[in-house]
C-alpha cells in the first residue's frame, strides 16, 4: 500500500493530531535545553530576568509578537501569534524558590547552600508551555486556522502573584480560554480545585529600652507578635477542618538585651472557599489587635499574597483529558529507573503509586492542598490546569527531590507530556467554536453568579521586593 493510500484510510482528526505531536517532537530538544538553562540559573519571583528573557527571545525568534514588561513587572510579557478570535492563552511560569538549591543527583546536595532552586519545577512549566505555543502556531500556519495563540510569561507565582496584576491590566480581557499545567508526580486531568489563600505581614511597633536596667520603660514588639501567635494557636481549634494557618517570625528583634522596638510576623491562611477564608481572616486580624492591645504596642498589617481558589471547568477537563490520553505517558529508561529508585528511598512512599506511563483522567473533585494565582485567572476566563509526571510518584513539591528531578530527563519527559496535551487541546479549541462555547457555559455554571474578588486593589503596584525581608 502506498503511504498516501494508508493516510486516506485514517480519520482526518487522527492525521491532524499526529501532525501536532510531530511539531512538538521537532522542538522538544530545544525547549528541553531551555528548561535546563532556567534550572541552572534559578531566579526568585519578579527577578526572573534571565529566565523570562530566554523564553521571550525564543518565542520572538519563532515569529511571536512580544509585549514586554507588561503590568508594571519587568519580567512579565505576552507573546502572541495570529490575529482576531478566538484567542487561546497558555500560561507559563519560571520563578524559583528560596533555599532549594539542588544538584541533579538523587541525594540531597545543594549547588550553593541556601540559594534558590526550582523545587516547584517552574523551569519545566514555562518551557513546556512555550513549546506548546510554538507547535500550535505552526499548526495554525500549516492549516490556515483563524485566531490567536498567546503565551503569558507570568512572574512570581510562588509569592507576589504576577497574574493578578496582569488581570488588572486587562491582559486577559479578550481571551476565550486559558490552558496551563503544573509539574507533579502523575499525569492527571480532573476537576480538583486549589485552596484560596490570603497572606499579610503584621508589623509590631514598641519602645526600645535596656532589657535589664530599664525593662519597665520598654514595650516589646516581640511580645505583641508572640501574643498574636498564641491567639492564632487557640483560634486553630475553632476554624473549619480544611483551614490552614502558617507563619514565621520574620523579625524578632535584634538583641536579647534590648527590648525589641520592632517585630514582624509573616502569616498565610488558606481554605478551599474564599468567603469562608474571609471570615477566618477577620478573626486573624483580631488576634493581631489583641497582641498589640495587651502589650501596649502598635500593629500595622500589610497585605501580601492573596490567591483565589481554582474554578474547575467540566467541558475543558473532558477535552484536555481526551487529549492527554492521546498524548500518552512515558517509560523510564534504565538510568532513569535507577535514579527514580534512589529518589524513592529518600522518602517513604506508603503505597505503590501510578507510574509516568499512566494517564489518570477522571471527574474527581475536591481541593489540592496548594494555592496558585492560576485560581484568579480561572475566575475571569474559562481555565484548565493539569499535572504531568515530571517527578517520580510520591515526590512532594517544594522539596530537594523535586528540584533535582526538574533538572533531569525525567522532568523533561514529563514536560513533553504536558506540551503534547496543551498543543492538542489548543488546536482543538481553535478549530471548534462549539468547544469554546461549551467551556464558557461550564464556566458560567461553576461561577453560579459569583464574581472574582481580591484584596489586591486594581492599580496597585506589584510587590517587586517580595522576597526581600523587611528590616527596621
Ligand atoms: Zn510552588
Ligand atoms: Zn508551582
Amino acid at each position: 500500500m502506498r503511504p498516501h493510500v494508508l493516510l486516506a484510510l485514517l480519520p482526518f482528526a487522527a492525521v491532524a493530531d499526529d501532525a501536532v505531536l510531530d511539531r512538538v517532537a521537532a522542538h522538544a530538544e530545544r525547549f528541553g535545553a531551555i528548561s535546563r538553562q532556567i534550572w541552572e540559573t534559578p531566579e526568585l519571583g519578579f527577578h526572573e530576568q534571565k529566565s523570562s528573557a530566554l523564553l521571550r527571545d525564543e518565542l520572538r525568534a519563532n515569529g511571536f509578537t512580544i509585549a514586554d514588561a507588561v503590568a508594571g513587572m519587568p519580567t512579565a510579557f505576552t507573546a502572541s501569534w495570529g490575529s482576531g478570535k478566538p484567542v487561546i492563552g497558555i500560561l507559563g511560569e519560571f520563578d524559583a524558590l528560596p533555599g532549594l538549591s539542588q544538584k541533579d543527583v538523587p541525594t540531597q546536595d545543594p549547588i550553593a547552600a541556601g540559594a534558590p532552586g526550582h523545587g516547584c519545577g517552574h523551569n519545566l512549566l514555562g518551557s513546556g508551555a512555550a513549546l506548546a505555543a510554538v507547535a500550535v502556531k505552526e499548526e495554525m500556519q500549516a492549516r490556515g486556522l483563524k485566531g490567536t495563540i498567546r503565551y503569558y510569561g507570568t512572574p512570581a507565582e510562588e509569592g507576589g502573584g504576577g497574574k493578578i496584576y496582569m488581570i488588572h491590566a486587562g491582559l486577559f480581557r479578550d481571551v476565550d480560554v486559558v490552558l496551563t499545567w503544573h509539574p507533579g508526580d502523575a499525569n492527571a486531568v480532573n476537576l480538583r480545585s486549589s485552596l484560596a489563600n490570603n497572606g499579610a505581614k503584621f508589623r509590631f511597633y514598641g519602645i526600645a529600652s535596656h532589657a535589664a536596667a530599664a525593662p519597665e520603660k520598654g514595650r516589646s514588639a516581640l511580645d505583641g507578635a508572640l501574643l498574636m501567635l498564641h491567639a492564632i494557636e487557640m483560634l486553630r481549634e475553632h476554624v473549619p477542618q480544611e483551614t490552614r494557618m502558617h507563619y514565621i517570625i520574620s523579625n524578632g528583634g535584634s538583641a536579647a538585651n534590648v527590648v525589641p522596638a520592632f517585630s514582624e510576623v509573616t502569616l498565610v491562611a488558606r481554605h478551599p472557599d474564599t468567603p469562608t477564608l474571609e471570615g477566618i481572616w477577620e478573626r486573624i486580624l483580631k488576634c493581631a489587635q489583641a497582641g498589640a492591645l495587651a502589650t501596649e504596642t502598635r500593629v500595622e498589617v500589610e497585605q501580601s499574597t492573596n490567591y483565589a481558589n481554582t474554578l474547575p471547568n467540566d467541558a475543558l477537563s473532558a477535552l484536555v483529558g481526551r487529549n492527554m490520553r492521546k498524548a500518552g505517558g512515558y517509560e523510564y529508561s534504565a538510568d532513569e529507573r535507577r535514579f527514580a529508585g534512589e529518589i524513592r528511598k529518600s522518602f517513604s512512599a506508603a503505597r505503590e503509586l501510578p507510574g509516568p506511563d499512566k494517564v489518570l483522567t477522571d471527574a474527581s473533585e475536591g481541593s489540592v492542598s496548594a494555592s496558585s494565582d492560576v485560581g484568579d485567572v480561572s475566575w475571569n476566563v474559562p481555565t484548565l490546569s493539569f499535572t504531568a509526571a515530571t517527578y517520580t510518584p510520591g515526590t512532594a513539591a517544594h522539596s530537594w527531590q523535586a528540584a533535582a528531578q526538574a533538572g533531569t530527563s525525567i522532568g523533561r519527559k514529563g514536560m513533553l507530556v504536558a506540551a503534547r496535551t496543551l498543543a492538542l487541546s489548543a488546536v482543538d479549541l481553535l478549530q471548534d467554536a462549539n468547544a469554546i462555547d461549551a467551556a464558557k457555559t461550564a464556566f458560567d455554571k461553576r461561577k453560579a453568579g459569583r464574581t472574582w474578588a481580591t484584596h489586591i486593589a486594581a492599580g496597585s503596584k506589584p510587590p517587586l521586593n517580595y522576597w526581600q525581608s523587611e528590616s527596621h
